[in-house]
């Protein structure tokens, strides 16, 4: 496949993130020796974003554990890193970024790496300065000093949105002592991921914890004074009185600069497996993407897993090389003191098998679809967690009996 770049040519790449950093750094060392500029509108460095939810909110890790990079190890391989800049437009005639300041930068190649923002509600108060999203490092700051100051007034918080943004939030509320609820919209949390039975679960353990639970919550409004939320009405007439709403209802793509210079873009910007858009000079990584996949359907991930792999697809395109993301996906999340780790796909699921005991001290729960393995989740299961994303990546599906035999060794199905 011939390059679409020249050795020498500038690399302009969207976005600071884990996927950018990422692609910039593959670009290198993948042998691109012309000009690689990394802009990020965030005024800070890259850095890891899900210590944002977890160690950093909860003021346990500090600055040298959140950076992804520090701004001069890039410049040592020769990546310009420019913080605080917005590109506002594409001109793909002219093979130009426009930036936030009016001067335009010229690519030979172009990364998209824009990433995702959070879902915001269409309600009454939604406004109010304390109802946050958390997303970048400045939103975690906003969030860290909301509640500290819903401690030091003894004032709940209310989280709406059951999914990862907010259970971890609630899991670190609750060690500051402060009194938490969950609002989820669906009948169970993190009902798009988990089998029932592990939904069921995590609602015990955060209950446990002294969360309490609104399960299929419908909100009226947020009832604000001063412009600033004081509770939260729910349609069956509870107010919930709060000094925080956190929002963690989702994100959308960011693919507004993709859309406005006309490249194809449904739920994100659409790439295949090389990670490569409609545009042969322009490839896309990250959560601003939606993969087309071999049954033509598409599949947006949004994990620090699928960013890393997809920006190094994205860098080999550009380099002419064919390097498809196809490995199984894994995620994770940290909760009070379990950690979950999925492997797979549990989308569509129909039929689940436990290997362990339910609320042991480490199990795992092996999704089917028809009869064949897509997926596993593992708590405090590290062992399972890594034999399965073997067992997914090789095709090899344990019977449930197997799966549910302690005594099995699911590792002997790979030998064969
Ligand atoms: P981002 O990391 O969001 O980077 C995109 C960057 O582009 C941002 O800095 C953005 O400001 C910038 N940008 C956007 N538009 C422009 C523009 N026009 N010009 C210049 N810059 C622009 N995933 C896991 O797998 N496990 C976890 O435990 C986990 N925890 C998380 C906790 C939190 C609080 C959050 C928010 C996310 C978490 N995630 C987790 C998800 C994971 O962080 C993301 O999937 C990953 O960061 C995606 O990387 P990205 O590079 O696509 O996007
Ligand atoms: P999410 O995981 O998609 O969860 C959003 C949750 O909010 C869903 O359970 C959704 O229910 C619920 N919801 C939507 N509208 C609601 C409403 N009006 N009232 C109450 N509940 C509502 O998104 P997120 O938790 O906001 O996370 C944002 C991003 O950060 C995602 O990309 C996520 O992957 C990433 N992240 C990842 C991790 C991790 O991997 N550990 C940790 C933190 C963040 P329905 O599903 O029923 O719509």
């Amino acid at each position: 496949m011939a390059a679409p770049l020249a050795a020498d040519g500038p690399v302009v790449i969207i976005g600071a993130g884990q996927a950018g950093t990422l692609a910039a750094e593959a670009l290198r060392s993948g042998g691109h020796a012309g000009p690689i500029t990394l802009l990020g509108d965030e005024p800070h460095g890259p850095y890891h974003r899900p210590p944002l939810s977890k160690g950093w909110l909860a003021g346990e890790i500090g600055e040298a554990q959140l950076m992804l990079r520090v701004p001069e190890m890039l410049a040592k391989k020769g990546i310009t890193l420019r913080t605080g800049t917005r590109a506002v437009a594409i001109d793909r005639e002219a093979r130009q970024v426009r930036l936030a300041d009016g001067s335009s930068l010229p690519y030979a190649g172009l990364v998209l790496a824009t990433g995702a923002a959070p879902r915001t509600l269409a309600l009454p108060g939604a406004d109010a300065s304390n109802v946050l999203p958390l997303r970048s490092r400045d939103d975690a700051s906003r969030m860290a000093a909301a509640l500290a100051r819903c401690a030091e007034k003894q004032l709940p918080v209310v989280v709406i949105g059951g999914g990862f943004i907010g259970l971890e939030v609630a899991a670190t509320a609750r060690k500051k002592g402060l009194s938490v609820t969950v609002l989820e919209a669906g009948p169970r949390l993190l009902g798009r991921v988990l089998a029932p039975m592990l939904s069921d679960w995590f609602a015990d353990l955060h209950r446990g914890h002294g969360v309490e639970l609104v399960l299929q919550s419908r909100i009226e409004h947020i009832v604000a004074e001063g412009g600033e939320a004081v509770a939260v009405q729910l349609v069956d007439g509870r107010r919930l009185p709060c000094g925080l709403v956190v929002l963690g209802v989702g994100v959308s793509a960011n693919d507004a600069l993709a859309r406005a210079a006309g490249l194809a873009c449904e739920q994100g910007i659409v790439v295949d497996a090389c990670a490569r858009t409609s545009d042969p000079l322009i490839v896309a990584a990250g959560d601003n993407t939606a993969r087309r996949l071999a049954d033509g359907s598409l599949l947006r991930l949004e994990s620090v897993h699928n960013a890393t792999e997809q920006a190094k697809s994205a860098a080999a395109a550009l380099l002419g090389q064919e390097r498809p993301f196809t490995a199984t996906p894994w995620f994770w999340s940290d909760q009070y003191e379990r950690k979950l780790q999925m492997a797979g796909l549990s989308g569509g699921a129909d039929a689940w098998a436990l290997r362990g005991e339910l609320g042991g001290a480490a199990f795992s729960v092996f999704h089917y679809r028809a009869g064949r393995l897509v997926a596993v989740d593992s708590v405090n299961d590290a062992k399972v967690h890594l034999l399965a994303r073997k067992l997914l990546e090789a095709g090899v599906s344990p019977a449930p009996e197997q799966v549910a035999d302690a005594g099995f060794d699911l590792a002997s199905l790979l030998a064969r």
